[in-house]
C-alpha cells in the first residue's frame, strides 16, 4: 500500500512483518462514525499481503479523522439529549446483551467465588454492571480517558475508583480483563494487549469482543475503526501479545467475535499461513454488496416512498447513499420509535400506514429474519440483494 507521497510501503498493524495492499474502490464509499454520523468518503483500507488482516493504515489521515471523530463524540452526546442511550448504541452492546456476553464467558470459565476484575474502555460502566451481576463476589475498575462518567461507575457495588488514563498505568494485577469493543478502535492493538497480558494473574483470563465483518460488511464502513477482525486476525494479534488462544466464537453474540485468551506459558511463533487471498476476496464481496444494496434502495425511492428499517449504522449509512429520499424509518427499539432521525419520523412496526413499503438494508441473515418476522398484510418489507 502506498503511503501519502505514493512512494512507501505500510507495515501491517498485526503481524508485522506484511505490508498493506489498498482495497482501491473502498476510497470512493461514503462513511459513517462508531457513534452513526455519516462521515465522507476519502478513507482507506488495507490488506496484509503476508497475513490478510484487515486494517486502515494508521497514516497521517486516519489519525485526523479519528481525531475529528472522538472530539465531536462528545458534543454530540450532549447535543443529543438521550445520552445513555446514545453511548451503548456506541459501545455496541445493550445492557441485555452485556448480561448475555458475560454470562456465556462465566459458564464456559467457570469463574470463582470472588476476584478482581478490569474492564478497559468502560464508558458508563455498563460491563462492568453486568458483571456485578454474573459475578456478585468480585471486585471490579474500570478505564477511561477522562472521568465524564466516574459517579456512575464508581457507584456500582465493589467498583474501585475509576482509572483515567493510559491502561498500563493501572496498579495490581487482574484475574479477569475484559476489553469490549475497544480493540477495533486501537492504533497498536498487539501493544495494547500485550500490555494487558502482562496485568493478568496467573491463570488470568481476557475476555474481548469485537465486531465481525465477515457477519456484518456495514462494519467496515466505519471510519474509526482501526481494525476490521477476522478469527483469523483477533488470534494471530494475540498470539503476537504472547497469549494462548483458549475460545474464539462468533455465536456468543450474533455479528460479533467474542474471545477468551491466557498469557502463553512459552513464546509461541505466529500461525504460519494467513488468509490474504480469502480475506480480498471477502472484502472485495462485501464491498460490492453494499454497493448492490445502495443501488437497490435507489431504485426504490426511484419508484415511489420508501421507508427505512433501522436506525444505527446500516441505517445511516443507507440514507446518506439515498440523499433525501427515505421517507421514515422504522425501528423495533422502543427508545427509538416515536422520535424522529435525520429529520425523518420514526415509526414502530404497529404505526407504519397499510401500502408502505420498508427496506431492510442489514446483512442477508438478518435481513430475512426481520422480513419474516414483520411480514403483515398491506406494508411490504423487502430485503436487501443476495
Ligand atoms: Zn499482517
Amino acid at each position: 500500500m502506498a503511503d501519502e507521497t505514493g512512494t512507501g510501503e505500510e507495515a501491517c498493524g498485526i503481524c508485522g512483518g506484511g505490508t498493506l495492499e489498498e482495497v482501491l474502490n473502498y476510497r470512493s464509499l461514503q462513511r459513517v462514525t462508531s457513534d452513526c454520523r455519516s462521515w465522507p468518503a476519502g478513507g482507506r483500507l488495507g490488506v496484509c499481503r503476508a497475513c490478510g488482516a484487515v486494517q486502515k493504515p494508521a497514516d497521517d489521515a486516519f489519525l485526523t479523522d479519528i481525531e475529528a471523530i472522538y472530539r465531536s463524540y462528545t458534543i454530540y452526546h450532549q447535543a443529543a439529549g438521550a445520552e445513555q442511550a446514545v453511548f451503548e448504541q456506541v459501545s455496541g452492546l445493550p445492557a441485555s446483551r452485556s448480561v448475555k456476553l458475560l454470562d456465556t464467558f462465566r459458564r464456559y470459565v467457570g469463574l470463582n467465588a470472588t476476584g478482581r476484575m478490569l474492564d478497559v474502555g468502560c464508558g458508563n460502566g455498563a460491563t462492568i454492571r453486568a458483571f456485578g451481576q454474573v459475578a456478585p463476589g468480585w471486585t471490579k475498575v474500570g478505564t477511561e480517558f477522562d472521568d465524564k462518567y466516574r459517579s456512575e461507575v464508581e457507584s456500582i457495588p465493589l467498583t474501585e475508583p475509576l482509572h483515567v488514563g493510559p491502561v498500563g498505568e493501572v496498579a495490581g494485577t487482574f484475574d479477569v480483563i475484559t476489553m469490549i469493543h475497544v480493540l477495533e478502535h486501537i492504533v497498536d492493538p498487539v501493544a495494547v494487549l500485550a500490555t494487558l497480558r502482562g496485568k493478568l494473574t496467573p491463570g488470568g483470563l481476557l475476555l474481548i469482543e469485537v465486531p465481525h465483518h465477515p457477519a456484518n460488511p456495514f462494519e467496515l464502513l466505519i471510519a474509526d475503526h482501526r481494525s476490521h477482525f477476522t478469527a483469523d486476525s483477533l488470534s494471530r494479534a494475540l498470539t503476537a501479545a504472547g497469549c494462548e488462544i483458549m475460545s474464539v466464537a462468533e455465536n456468543w453474540i450474533p455479528k460479533e467475535l467474542s474471545v477468551v485468551a491466557r498469557p502463553a506459558v512459552a513464546q509461541r511463533p505466529a500461525a504460519p499461513g494467513g488468509e490474504p487471498v480469502a480475506a480480498r476476496d471477502r472484502i472485495a464481496g462485501s464491498i460490492a454488496w453494499l454497493r448492490r444494496t445502495a443501488d437497490r434502495l435507489r431504485e426504490l425511492a426511484d419508484t415511489g416512498s420508501v421507508g427505512l428499517f433501522g436506525t444505527s449504522i446500516a441505517g445511516t449509512w443507507l440514507a446518506a447513499e439515498a440523499g433525501d429520499r427515505i421517507g421514515f424509518f422504522v425501528d423495533e427499539d422502543p427508545n427509538r420509535s416515536g422520535r424522529s432521525y435525520l429529520g425523518r419520523p420514526v415509526l414502530s412496526p404497529a404505526t407504519v400506514a397499510a401500502g408502505s413499503r420498508v427496506f431492510v438494508g442489514l446483512p442477508p441473515a438478518v435481513a430475512a429474519g426481520i422480513c419474516g418476522r414483520l411480514a403483515t398484510p398491506g406494508v411490504a418489507y423487502l430485503a436487501p440483494p443476495a
